[in-house]
């Protein structure tokens, strides 16, 4: 399991994530707390002269950041739980070493590698 300190640090982690990722979709126009990227997308073009190919660009990566501030806040809420760390497919415990480098993972590496086949 991961002790209070490395929970303190990875939680720290995932915040600085969170705030980087809400920064980075208000810079794209978007509104971090909306769900709908699509509607957000259409929003802040709606009276510029972006190009359809622009728009699908910048509305590719805005919900590549909301999946993932998606996983951050899924990641924050299980520490809330007290279910921060533990795999949702075997409850296993995923490695320390896992979650330094993806603080957000809610699979073990087994799990993952045996659920996604990438
Ligand atoms: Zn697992």
């Amino acid at each position: 399991m991961v002790d209070e300190a490395k929970m303190k640090e990875l939680r720290a982690a995932l915040e600085e994530q969170r705030a980087h990722l809400h920064k980075e979709i208000t810079e794209l126009g978007g509104d971090p707390d909306s769900l709908d990227a699509e509607i957000d997308v259409e929003r802040g073009f709606a009276d510029s002269a972006h190009s359809t190919a622009e728009r699908a660009r910048v509305l590719s990566v805005m919900k590549a950041l909301r999946a993932n501030l998606r996983w951050v806040n899924r990641a924050l809420t299980k520490m809330e739980l007290g279910t921060y760390g533990v795999c949702e497919r075997c409850g296993q415990p995923i490695a320390v070493e896992r979650l330094e480098v993806l603080p957000w993972a809610i699979l073990c590496i087994d799990c993952k590698q045996k659920g996604e086949g990438r």
